[in-house]
């Protein structure tokens, strides 16, 4: 059962085409980077709730969500309606495990999203705790065309902060762009397109990855993973990767 609490949005910002984030004033109990809350809205009588990764850090206020407006969904389409002063429900706790906490520090952090998945990887490259553990961090950021890679700002601040350590490649399926890879994530592993783009290996002495987004993405990838004698992470059994599936 979730409790909910009633929160307030204070800011609202639509990227492009599908894409929105709202900020949310409410005031959860403490959270880690990498974990989700639920945000609802009552339609037609009923609590329609959903699960979001918290965008902002967790010393950061307001909270952050970033979606996908998914048209035949009963949620989104609603919660891109809403304005600055109207309310919401959010769960009064966060949940989940896809932290840094429950990553093997190594040599090189990979961290691969599709779609609105980079916001849960933005909270975390937000704390200390993402900078102090490894040598490198490399973000990859799936997405079909430019106009699907929002928070530039973001990134080109992390980019600032952290000019040696960070890495930051995008690879777009529908577009062809000249500062981003051409394919899916999986194609551009199984290429080595990817490594070769971020100046490093994947391989189980030097890497963990965190795998987040669509199902697709993260089959494929954990496939080619194993192929490479690289196993899931589990808190008695260290591994290699972790994983959080949207959709
Ligand atoms: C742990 C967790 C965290 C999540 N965090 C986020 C987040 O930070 N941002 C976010 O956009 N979504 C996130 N999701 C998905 C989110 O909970 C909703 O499913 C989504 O926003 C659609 O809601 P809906 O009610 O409109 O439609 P739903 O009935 O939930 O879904 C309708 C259809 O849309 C597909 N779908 C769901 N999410 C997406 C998506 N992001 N992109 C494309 N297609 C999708 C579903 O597979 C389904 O076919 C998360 C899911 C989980 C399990």
């Amino acid at each position: 059962m979730v409790d909910w609490i009633e929160g307030k949005i204070t800011g609202k910002k639509h990227w492009s085409q599908a894409l929105y984030s709202l900020q949310i004033d409410a005031p959860l109990v403490e959270f880690k980077a990498g974990q989700y809350i639920k945000v609802a809205l009552d339609v037609e009588g009923e609590r329609v709730g959903r699960p979001y990764s918290l965008v902002n850090a967790p010393a950061e206020q307001p909270l952050e969500i970033y979606f996908n407006e998914i048209p035949e969904g009963p949620l989104t389409p609603r919660l891109s309606d809403l304005e600055a002063g109207d309310r919401i429900w959010v769960s009064d706790k966060a949940s989940g495990v896809f932290t840094l906490d429950n990553v093997v520090s190594r040599k090189h952090l990979w961290m691969l999203a599709t779609g609105t998945a980079l916001g849960v990887f933005l909270s975390m490259l937000k704390t200390d705790e993402a900078w102090g553990a490894f040598e490198r961090v490399i973000l990859v950021h799936g997405a079909r065309n430019t106009g699907e890679l929002n928070y530039d700002e973001t990134i080109a601040a992390l980019r600032a902060a952290h000019p040696e350590q960070f890495t930051f490649v995008t690879a777009l399926t529908r577009q062809v762009h000249d500062t981003s890879l051409q394919g899916r994530i999986t194609q551009l592993l199984n290429s080595g397109e990817l490594q070769v783009a971020a100046n490093a290996d994947i391989n189980p002495d030097d890497s963990h990855l965190m795998l987040c987004g669509n199902s697709a993405m993260i089959k494929d990838v954990r496939a080619w993973l194993e192929e490479r004698g690289m196993h899931r992470h589990k808190r008695h059994e260290p591994g290699h990767y972790t994983t959080e599936q949207y959709h």
